[in-house]
Protein backbone atom coordinates (compact mmCIF):
# COMPACT_ATOMS: atom_id res chain seq x y z
CA UNK A 1 0.00 0.00 0.00
CA UNK A 2 1.25 3.37 -0.70
CA UNK A 3 2.27 5.72 1.84
CA UNK A 4 2.44 9.17 2.90
CA UNK A 5 4.53 11.45 5.16
CA UNK A 6 3.00 13.57 7.49
CA UNK A 7 4.28 15.61 10.60
CA UNK A 8 2.22 15.26 13.35
CA UNK A 9 0.42 18.42 14.14
CA UNK A 10 0.87 18.55 17.70
CA UNK A 11 4.54 16.86 18.53
CA UNK A 12 5.99 17.07 15.39
CA UNK A 13 7.06 13.78 14.46
CA UNK A 14 7.20 12.48 10.96
CA UNK A 15 4.63 10.05 10.96
CA UNK A 16 4.51 7.19 7.63
CA UNK A 17 0.87 5.98 7.10
CA UNK A 18 -1.29 4.49 4.32
CA UNK A 19 -2.53 6.76 1.46
CA UNK A 20 -6.68 6.53 1.49
CA UNK A 21 -9.05 9.21 0.05
CA UNK A 22 -10.66 9.49 3.51
CA UNK A 23 -9.69 9.19 7.08
CA UNK A 24 -12.21 7.85 9.78
CA UNK A 25 -8.82 7.46 12.16
CA UNK A 26 -5.23 8.43 12.18
CA UNK A 27 -2.99 8.75 15.37
CA UNK A 28 0.47 10.08 15.65
CA UNK A 29 2.94 6.92 16.18
CA UNK A 30 4.73 9.43 18.84
CA UNK A 31 2.14 11.08 21.23
CA UNK A 32 -0.73 9.43 20.08
CA UNK A 33 -2.74 12.47 19.40
CA UNK A 34 -4.79 12.60 16.28
CA UNK A 35 -3.19 13.07 13.07
CA UNK A 36 -6.70 14.49 11.60
CA UNK A 37 -6.91 17.62 14.18
CA UNK A 38 -7.24 20.29 11.11
CA UNK A 39 -6.94 23.82 13.59
CA UNK A 40 -4.29 26.14 11.92
CA UNK A 41 -0.40 25.49 13.67
CA UNK A 42 1.59 28.74 14.82
CA UNK A 43 4.94 27.35 13.59
CA UNK A 44 8.54 28.63 14.31
CA UNK A 45 11.40 28.47 12.73
CA UNK A 46 12.32 24.86 13.37
CA UNK A 47 8.12 23.47 13.42
CA UNK A 48 8.32 25.66 9.53
CA UNK A 49 11.16 23.69 8.18
CA UNK A 50 10.16 20.45 9.39
CA UNK A 51 6.64 20.78 8.42
CA UNK A 52 7.45 22.22 5.06
CA UNK A 53 10.10 19.40 4.45
CA UNK A 54 8.89 16.25 5.96
CA UNK A 55 4.64 16.63 4.85
CA UNK A 56 3.50 14.80 1.35
CA UNK A 57 0.53 16.98 2.11
CA UNK A 58 0.49 20.55 0.56
CA UNK A 59 1.15 22.53 3.98
CA UNK A 60 -1.02 25.81 2.97
CA UNK A 61 1.17 28.84 5.09
CA UNK A 62 -0.75 31.77 6.43
CA UNK A 63 2.30 34.56 6.89
CA UNK A 64 0.68 36.89 9.22
CA UNK A 65 1.23 39.66 12.38
CA UNK A 66 -0.69 40.90 15.03
CA UNK A 67 -0.80 44.47 13.94
CA UNK A 68 -2.42 43.50 11.02
CA UNK A 69 -6.36 44.52 10.78
CA UNK A 70 -6.56 41.96 7.90
CA UNK A 71 -4.78 39.13 8.66
CA UNK A 72 -7.23 39.00 11.76
CA UNK A 73 -10.17 39.53 9.30
CA UNK A 74 -9.36 36.40 7.20
CA UNK A 75 -8.44 34.10 10.61
CA UNK A 76 -11.43 32.58 10.66
CA UNK A 77 -12.10 31.48 6.85
CA UNK A 78 -8.43 30.12 7.22
CA UNK A 79 -9.57 28.05 10.23
CA UNK A 80 -12.86 27.16 8.63
CA UNK A 81 -11.43 26.25 5.22
CA UNK A 82 -8.73 24.24 7.16
CA UNK A 83 -11.18 22.40 8.68
CA UNK A 84 -12.53 21.19 5.38
CA UNK A 85 -9.33 18.64 4.73
CA UNK A 86 -7.97 16.86 7.39
CA UNK A 87 -4.99 14.76 6.03
CA UNK A 88 -5.39 16.43 2.39
CA UNK A 89 -3.83 20.14 3.38
CA UNK A 90 -1.67 21.29 6.22
CA UNK A 91 -3.11 24.57 7.54
CA UNK A 92 -0.37 26.76 9.59
CA UNK A 93 0.21 30.04 10.62
CA UNK A 94 3.64 31.95 10.70
CA UNK A 95 4.15 34.98 12.97
CA UNK A 96 6.27 37.54 10.59
CA UNK A 97 7.22 39.84 13.39
CA UNK A 98 8.50 36.80 15.35
CA UNK A 99 9.76 34.57 12.97
CA UNK A 100 11.16 37.20 10.57
CA UNK A 101 14.14 35.04 9.23
CA UNK A 102 11.54 32.99 7.40
CA UNK A 103 9.20 36.13 6.83
CA UNK A 104 12.91 37.10 4.96
CA UNK A 105 13.82 34.05 4.08
CA UNK A 106 10.13 34.07 1.61
CA UNK A 107 10.51 37.68 0.49
CA UNK A 108 6.82 38.24 2.25
CA UNK A 109 6.68 42.38 1.84
CA UNK A 110 3.17 42.36 2.09
CA UNK A 111 0.57 40.66 4.91
CA UNK A 112 -1.56 38.50 4.97
CA UNK A 113 0.41 36.26 2.35
CA UNK A 114 -0.21 32.84 1.87
CA UNK A 115 2.09 30.36 0.53
CA UNK A 116 1.45 26.93 -0.53
CA UNK A 117 4.42 24.52 -0.73
CA UNK A 118 4.75 20.88 -1.50
CA UNK A 119 7.93 18.67 -1.28
CA UNK A 120 9.82 21.41 0.48
CA UNK A 121 8.85 24.06 -2.52
CA UNK A 122 7.16 27.10 -2.93
CA UNK A 123 4.11 26.09 -5.33
CA UNK A 124 2.03 29.47 -5.25
CA UNK A 125 0.89 32.72 -3.28
CA UNK A 126 -1.42 34.51 -3.03
CA UNK A 127 -1.02 38.20 -1.22
CA UNK A 128 -4.17 40.16 0.73
CA UNK A 129 -6.87 38.73 2.60
CA UNK A 130 -9.14 35.72 1.42
CA UNK A 131 -12.31 34.61 1.90
CA UNK A 132 -13.49 31.23 2.80
CA UNK A 133 -14.52 30.68 -0.79
CA UNK A 134 -11.66 32.11 -2.39
CA UNK A 135 -9.04 30.12 -0.12
CA UNK A 136 -10.67 27.07 -0.88
CA UNK A 137 -10.84 27.66 -4.74
CA UNK A 138 -7.37 28.93 -4.41
CA UNK A 139 -5.68 25.21 -2.41
CA UNK A 140 -8.51 22.71 -4.03
CA UNK A 141 -6.19 23.35 -6.83
CA UNK A 142 -3.18 21.60 -4.96
CA UNK A 143 -4.89 18.53 -3.70
ZN1 LIG B 1 2.46 13.55 17.63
Amino acid sequence: MEKIKVVCPHCGAVNAIPKKDQYSKANCGQCKASLLATKPINLDEAAFNNQVANSDIPVIVDFWAEWCGPCKMMAPAFEQTAAQYPLKLRFAKLDTEAQQSVAARFAIRSIPTTIAFKNNKEIDRVSGALSAEQLKQWVSQFI
